[in-house]
């Protein structure tokens, strides 16, 4: 039995949203169109829950997309805000926060010397693509189909993310003349790979080092060295953007698990804990090239603000071995128990996941690239992420994005999150009950 949702002050949101905000929210895939619903408007957050402006309370698996590693609301963020926010919020002067991130940065991830911090990722993938190109005196840029670094012109060429919910293979209003300078090629194809770099001219080959955009698709063992070994023979940059990976699978990143390094290290999402907070990061040598220091412009007005440097300083500082030991933990159970209510239920899914990311693809072949994510049963995952919202579980409302599990679920919520995961299985066997 699915109770149907309490949705009045949602819909009246929603209608006046409409009216004020493009599609009524402020970034599309919010919207919820790609699993056939209206938004949902959220009050508060408390630990792993959610409650949204008609009491509906829901174990939260999107989690602001990553950056709530510790979850909602969490007492020492809220408390390093509010001290810093009793100073003043902004100065445009640096201040000694930035410093101290800089330095516990530097010392998590390998190979990043030296950062420069923006307030988004699409920024910090902007700034390291410019100064690749100031590197290299060169333009293209390889990418990879279904990874998404942000809404930047270059790079919107098919992405991940809400372009791949939207089912846009790019965007109107993006010369042709930026797009002309991305070369796409599928995630994992070794012979593509090689073919799109022998002998190119390549400025950067930018890949997530574990793709999260497309669903969570991870590289075929030897994948990550082969663009090392590539982007080294041709001369490009290797620009990994651990926005999503960085300080969330490991302490050091995707990079740490692989041990292999980029030149830039774009990062984002947990580094400002739930404000708006990005960076990016190499050799002192390259990071010496942007403004002041050398000539590659590059600026920000609340870059490195005080709070969003004191709320990534204080979710950092809480992720030690135990703490990533127990979110490797709570995704492997998560991931063990959703096979087991698939299985249960004779539905075929692969599930995927690494610490703290999963994805569960409605599909009965493994997925190993954007192609293969897009041939997914894109209406029955919709379907289920409705049966899961009306039993009180919030997944990504897309097939093409992580869900993000954190520190602050609980071994009660894991079950009642398998619970409710049976339950929407055995349902998609019967015509939804509408609310
Ligand atoms: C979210 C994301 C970005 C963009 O970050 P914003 O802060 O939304 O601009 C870039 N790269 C990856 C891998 C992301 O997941």
């Amino acid at each position: 039995m699915s109770a149907a949702l309490t949705d009045t002050r949602s819909a009246e949101l929603y209608e006046r949203a409409q009216r004020r905000i493009p599609g009524g929210v402020n970034s599309p895939v919010r919207a919820m169109r790609s699993i056939g619903r209206d938004p949902i408007f959220i009050d508060r957050g408390e630990g792993a829950e959610i409650l949204d402006v008609d009491g509906n309370r829901y174990i939260d698996y999107v989690c602001s997309w990553g950056p709530l590693i510790h979850g909602h609301a969490y007492p020492r963020v809220l408390a390093a805000l509010r001290e810093t926010a009793a100073k003043g919020t902004s100065f445009g002067a640096p201040t000694a926060g930035e410093v101290r991130l800089a330095e516990m940065v530097a010392e998590r991830m390998q190979g990043v010397e030296m950062l420069r911090m923006t307030s988004s990722g699409t920024e910090a993938s902007m700034t390291a693509i410019r100064l690749a190109r100031a590197a290299t005196g060169r333009e293209h840029v390889l990418k990879f189909a279904g990874a998404y670094h942000g809404h930047l012109d270059g790079l919107l060429a098919e992405a991940g993310s809400g372009l791949a919910t939207q089912a846009l293979p790019a965007s109107p209003g993006v010369p042709e003349s930026a797009a002309a300078q991305t070369i796409v090629i599928p995630w994992n194809d070794e012979a593509a790979l090689r073919a799109s770099t022998a002998g190119s001219e390549l400025a950067a080959i930018i890949a997530e080092p574990l793709p999260a955009n497309m669903g969570l698709v991870p590289p075929a063992p030897g994948f990550l060295e082969l663009l090392r070994e590539r982007a080294d023979q041709c001369g490009a940059l290797l620009l990994l953007d651990e926005v999503i990976s960085g300080f969330r699978v490991a302490r050091g990143g995707a990079q740490e698990l692989s041990g292999v390094q980029a030149d830039l290290t774009i990062m984002g999402k947990v580094i400002g804990g739930g404000l708006p907070a990005a960076a990016l990061g190499g050799a002192t040598e390259l990071m010496r090239m942007l403004a002041p220091a050398g000539a590659v412009y590059q600026a920000g007005t609340l870059s490195g603000n005080p709070l969003a440097v004191a709320a990534g300083i204080a979710t950092l500082e809480l992720l030690d071995e135990d703490a990533y030991e127990r979110l490797a933990d709570y995704t492997a159970r998560l991931a063990a128990g959703l096979r087991e209510a698939a299985h249960a239920a004779g539905r075929a899914v692969q599930i995927v996941s690494a610490t703290g990311l999963l994805t569960v693809f409605f599909s009965d072949e493994p997925i190993a690239n954007f192609g293969q994510a897009t041939r997914s049963d894109l209406a029955l995952y919709a379907r289920w992420c409705r049966e899961l919202l009306a039993r009180g579980v919030y997944p990504p409302p897309s097939q093409f994005e992580a869900w993000f599990p954190s520190l602050a679920h609980s071994e009660e919520q894991l079950q009642r999150t398998l619970a409710a995961a049976a339950a929407a299985f055995a349902a998609l066997e019967q015509p939804e009950l509408v609310a």
